[in-house]
C-alpha cells in the first residue's frame, strides 16, 4: 500500500525547462507526472513531466536512501508526484542534466491500466482519445496544438485591438437566429422559447452604430445534424464589423490578420511547429479573389455537375480544394438567394450579393460581407427568406437610430487552426469537441 502524501510546505522551486547542467550540484524542489520508467534493479530512470516539457530523475541503490528508492520503484506512469534532488551533469541523458533525487512525495497514484499510452508510442483512435481526452492531452502532440492555439488566440487579439477594433460580448441567450432556422438549439427560458446565439451577427452590426469598429471572440452553437469533419455544435468565432466601409475593406483586414498571425507564429512558435512537424503555409498578398461564378465554371471545366445559383455542396468543396492546393483564397460575389438576409445585394445586379468566403483549399474559414443597411431592404430581405420581420422587431428598430453602411466577417478559430496546422479533423483542435454524437466529457 501506497501512502498519498499532502504537498504541505513543498512549494516548487524549477520547472524542468529551467534545470540545466550549469546548475549541477542545486538542490531543486520539482513536480509533475511520471511519463515514463525504466527500472533496471539497483537503478531506476523516472522521466518527470511538468507544463513546461520533461527532465530525467535517476536513482541509484548508492545515490538515493532505501526509503526513497522504494518508494520511487511503486510509482506508476502518470502518478502525480513531488520531488526534491541535485542537479547533476550527465551526458547521456536528454540536455545533458538529471536529478539526483533525495526525496519524493507521492500526491497521487495513476490508476492502470490507462485507456492510452501518453507518451504516445502507442497510436490510438480519435474517439478513444477524445474519451480520455485530459489524459491524450499529456501526449506532446495534442498539448503542443493547444499551445498554438493559444499564440493565435492572442495575436488574434492584439492584432484587432491595435488596428483600433473594440472587444464587445453580445448575448448567448436571443429571440431569433440570424443564419437559418434548421441549425438553432432551442432552451426554455422561464415561459418564452429562446434559442443559442449562433453568431453576434444582429448585435455586432448594431454596435457598429456606437463604437464603429467591433470585434467578437465567443463560443456560439448551431444544430448541425451532420457528422463532418468541419462542423462541430459548438465553436469559436472571431468577429468583426466595421462601419463606413464594403466588404474589400474587411477582405482586407482578413488578408492582414492571417499574416499577422502566420509571422507571430514564425517568431514564436518554432519549437512547437517542428513537435508538431508542420510548415507553415506561404501566403502572397493579395490573396486570389475568384468571384463565385468563376469557381462554379471552374468546377464545370473539371467535369464537376453544378449549377449556377445553387450552394456549394461539400463533394464541391472538395473537387474545389482539389484545384486549390495548400493556398488561401476568396470566393465573392455569391447568389443573394444562398446568402443570410443581412447580405446587402448589388444595386445594379441584385441577384448577385456583396458577400465573400475566406477560404482554405476545400474549407470555408470566414464569411462576410457588406450588409444591409436599410430599414426597408432588411424587412424585404427577412420576407424573401421567410423570415417574419415581427421576430427582429429589436434589431430592425436600431435601424431608426441611424445605421451606418457597415461591413464584416465571422471566422471559425477552431478552422483556421486546423487549416494552419493542417489538420485532417476539426476534433484535433478543440479541447473538449461537442457533436451531434458525443456530449462527454
Ligand atoms: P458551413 O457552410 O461550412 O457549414 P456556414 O457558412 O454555415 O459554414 P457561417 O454562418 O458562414 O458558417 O459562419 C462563419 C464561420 O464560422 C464559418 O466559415 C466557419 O469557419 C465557422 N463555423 C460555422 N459553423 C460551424 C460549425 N458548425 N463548426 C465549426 N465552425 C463553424
Ligand atoms: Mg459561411
Amino acid at each position: 500500500m501506497v501512502d498519498i502524501e499532502s504537498l504541505g510546505d513543498w512549494r516548487r522551486t524549477h520547472y524542468s525547462d529551467m534545470i540545466t547542467p550549469s546548475l549541477r550540484g542545486t538542490e531543486v524542489t520539482i513536480f509533475g507526472w511520471i511519463q515514463d520508467l525504466r527500472d533496471l534493479g539497483n537503478i531506476i530512470f523516472v522521466t518527470l513531466r511538468d507544463k513546461e516539457g520533461l527532465v530525467q530523475i535517476t536513482a541509484t541503490s548508492k545515490n538515493t536512501d532505501a526509503e526513497t528508492f522504494a518508494k520511487i520503484k511503486s510509482l506508476g506512469r502518470q502518478s502525480t508526484v513531488g520531488i526534491k534532488g541535485l542537479i547533476a551533469e550527465r551526458s547521456e541523458a536528454p540536455k545533458g542534466v538529471e536529478l539526483i533525487p533525495k526525496e519524493v512525495r507521492i500526491l497521487n497514484l495513476a490508476v492502470p491500466p490507462l485507456p492510452l499510452d501518453p507518451t504516445g508510442r502507442v497510436p490510438a483512435e480519435i474517439d478513444v482519445r477524445l474519451d480520455a481526452r485530459v489524459l491524450d492531452l499529456r501526449r506532446p502532440e495534442p498539448q503542443t496544438i493547444f499551445r498554438i492555439r493559444h499564440e493565435v488566440l492572442a495575436g488574434i487579439r492584439k492584432f484587432l485591438s491595435e488596428k483600433g477594433y473594440l472587444e464587445i460580448h453580445t448575448p448567448r441567450i436571443i429571440a431569433a437566429g440570424a443564419e437559418g432556422g434548421a441549425t438553432l438549439f432551442t432552451v426554455e427560458y422561464f415561459d418564452e422559447k429562446a434559442y443559442l446565439a449562433q453568431s453576434p451577427e444582429l448585435y455586432k452590426e448594431e454596435l457598429t452604430s456606437v463604437f464603429e469598429k467591433v470585434f467578437e471572440i465567443g463560443i456560439f452553437f448551431r444544430a448541425e445534424e451532420s457528422h463532418t469533419r468541419r462542423h462541430l455544435n459548438e465553436f469559436i468565432s472571431v468577429d468583426v464589423e466595421e462601419a463606413f466601409v464594403e466588404a474589400r475593406d474587411v477582405m482586407v483586414l482578413q488578408e492582414e490578420l492571417l499574416v499577422s498571425i502566420l509571422n507571430r507564429l514564425t517568431t514564436r512558435c518554432q519549437e512547437q511547429l517542428e513537435v508538431l512537424q508542420v510548415k507553415l503555409p506561404n501566403v502572397h498578398l493579395p490573396l486570389v479573389r475568384y468571384s463565385y461564378s468563376e469557381v462554379i465554371d471552374q468546377l464545370k471545366q473539371n467535369d464537376f455537375k453544378v449549377e449556377w445559383g445553387e450552394d456549394l455542396s461539400t463533394p464541391a468543396y472538395r473537387a474545389l480544394g482539389d484545384l486549390h492546393k495548400e493556398v488561401f483564397y476568396f470566393i465573392t460575389e455569391w447568389p443573394t438567394k444562398v446568402r443570410p438576409f443581412y447580405i446587402k445585394p448589388k444595386a445594379e445586379r441584385p441577384e448577385i450579393c456583396d458577400a465573400f468566403d475566406f477560404m482554405y483549399e476545400w474549407i470555408e474559414i470566414t464569411s462576410g460581407g457588406s450588409r444591409v443597411d436599410s430599414k426597408q431592404q432588411l424587412t424585404k430581405r427577412l420576407e424573401d427568406q421567410g423570415l417574419n420581420p415581427e421576430s427582429f422587431d429589436f434589431h430592425l428598430s436600431t435601424y431608426d437610430y441611424g445605421m451606418p453602411p457597415h461591413a464584416g466577417w465571422g471566422m471559425g478559430l477552431d478552422r483556421f487552426v486546423m487549416a494552419l496546422l493542417r489538420r485532417e479533423n476539426i476534433r484535433d483542435v478543440v479541447l473538449f469537441p461537442r457533436d451531434r454524437l458525443r456530449l462527454k466529457p
